[in-house]
């Protein structure tokens, strides 16, 4: 490889950090997709060669062809999906997208594998062997379509889960030890194939190796719940990045190295951050069917008080004669779609003088970052929203605090019921406020099943109703009163 190749790929390498950097904010989310998005398409175009040529090195050649019209048939795909797709189904083309790239990592590695232990013709031309069989080489190989595959086939579950294929956990007795067993056979396999990389045996054990990992990928996911399907995806992405760089270092690709590693260690980090703040091991949610019975008897021991229902024009007077007021959203606005309603309603308060803040919490709604992508949509400014440790301080100076279709995020069990399934999760101190608002449609539990001591506290009225009607009524009981 050139040095100025090189040079090029030290800076390919430096987009692809840029843009990771500036993906952890909001208002510099876009230029990052950007950043990075740049950096791949001067590592596609400088793209080497396993002996360190490339195109202008060694001129056009048919491989080149096949590049630009994989590319442009990618780049339409691309395009067309991030145009349509709805803000509510963006869990489910991360998983798409994630289980193609994990899916394209495995192909990679599987092809260098295959030439290299039986000679390959495809359409008559005999693709170039390198003869390399040393464990540098077949390990990374190896690793890279194990991983790959498992999480193609698990992020083609994880999509369909979210789709609402699969309504529960599958699990069965002994689940659990089948899958360990699939995992040793694998890892044995893979083991026999490091000291025995040629001939047709290896070819045999290598395509039952991938399959075996295709199928450990399902087993892998279709246990776990459909709510836990983020984490899995994060999980999963990580996977699949390993396996980016796994194909580097066999291939000799710095871009795709270097791509790998970022896109690994940011999706293990990404899972470690989303179970830290639900308080959970990645253990629990890859093997405890978390959240799968739905009902809210698990936590009504400790709850104290009773339930007490209020009328939209009640809270429009209290809103419009607050000073401070704190909107906490969750997945119910999600579902219902009002986060236009809900930026009319702070806008409308604005106006009156009252300062109006959103309280974030890390894990609301289904997936990272749902409730600042659905807020931004809705042109909710950035500076009104605020991280739960910085907005938790002063809760207490709040005079109402809006719950609109959150549940968990500021269930007070996670900190007076150590036998709760939350006990130690950080929530939003919802209860700590002069007046707490609770907009949902029934007393259904959230996504960890379990009944929310908010409900009963003197000061918690609950505003019973789809949260986009209720907010609707609002606006205009606000603008009349
Ligand atoms: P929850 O799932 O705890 O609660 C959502 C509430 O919204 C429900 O109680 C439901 O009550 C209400 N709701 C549903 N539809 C509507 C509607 N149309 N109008 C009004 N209310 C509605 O949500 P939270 O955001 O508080 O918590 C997120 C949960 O998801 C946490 O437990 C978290 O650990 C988990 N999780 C989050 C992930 C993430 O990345 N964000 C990933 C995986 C899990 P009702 O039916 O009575 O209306």
């Amino acid at each position: 490889m050139s040095s100025t190749t090189s040079l090029i790929l030290i800076g390919v390498a430096v987009l692809f950090i840029l843009g990771i950097k500036f993906l952890s904010s909001p208002k510099t989310a876009r230029q990052g997709n950007l950043v990075a998005a740049a950096g791949m398409l001067v590592g596609l175009i400088i793209l080497c060669n396993r002996d360190g040529s490339n195109v202008w090195s060694h001129g056009w050649s048919f491989n080149y062809t096949l590049i630009v019209i994989a590319t442009i048939i990618g780049l339409i795909i691309g395009a067309i999906g991030a145009y349509s797709v709805k803000m509510t189904a963006m869990p489910q083309m991360v998983a798409l997208f994630n289980g193609l790239g994990g899916g394209a990592a495995a192909l990679v590695a599987s092809l260098e594998f295959i030439k290299n232990a039986h000679p390959v013709e495809i359409a008559g031309i005999a693709l170039p062997v390198t003869h390399e069989t040393s464990a540098a080489f077949t390990i990374p190989m190896l690793f890279a379509t194990l991983i790959g595959s498992l999480s193609f086939s698990g992020s083609i579950i994880a999509y369909l889960k979210l789709e609402g294929k699969f309504e529960k956990p599958m699990t069965f007795p002994g689940q659990n030890i089948l899958n360990g067993l699939i995992g040793l056979v694998i890892i044995g396999l893979a083991g026999w194939l490091t000291f025995n990389a040629t001939g047709g045996n290896a070819i045999t054990a290598f395509i039952v190796m991938a399959g075996l990992a295709l199928f450990f990928g399902v087993a892998m996911v279709m246990p776990i719940g459909g709510a836990d399907m983020p984490v899995v995806i994060s999980l999963l992405n990580s996977f699949t990045g390993l396996a980016v760089a796994a194909d580097g270092f066999a291939i000799n690709n710095t871009a795709m190295i270097v791509a790998g590693t970022l896109v690994g260690s940011s999706g293990t980090l990404l899972t470690l951050l989303m179970c830290k703040a639900m308080n959970r091991p990645v253990s629990n949610v890859l093997f405890g069917a978390f959240g799968s019975s739905g009902s809210a008897q698990a936590g009504a021991a400790g709850v104290v008080g009773t339930v007490k229902p209020i009328q939209a024009d009640e809270v429009a007077l209290l809103l419009a004669y607050a000073q401070r007021v704190v909107v906490v959203p969750g997945y119910g606005m999600a579902v219902a779609q009002a986060q236009h309603s809900v930026r009319e309603l702070t806008e409308e308060l604005g106006k009156r003088g009252v300062e109006v803040q959103f309280a974030i919490h890390p894990v609301a709604g289904r997936m990272p970052g749902h409730m600042n992508v659905l807020l931004a949509e809705a042109n909710v400014p950035y500076d009104q929203l605020i991280e739960m440790e910085q907005i938790n301080p002063s809760m207490d100076r709040v005079d109402v605090c809006l719950v609109i279709g959150a549940n968990d995020v500021v269930n007070p069990a996670a900190r007076e019921d150590k036998s709760s399934p939350i006990y130690g999760m950080p929530i939003i101190d919802a209860d700590h406020c002069k007046t707490c608002i609770v907009m949902k449609r029934s007393m259904a539990a959230g996504f960890a099943g379990i009944e929310n001591h908010l409900f009963y506290k003197d000061n918690t009225r609950m505003l019973f109703g789809d949260a986009k009607a209720s907010l609707n009524g609002l606006v205009a009981a606000v603008k009349a009163s």
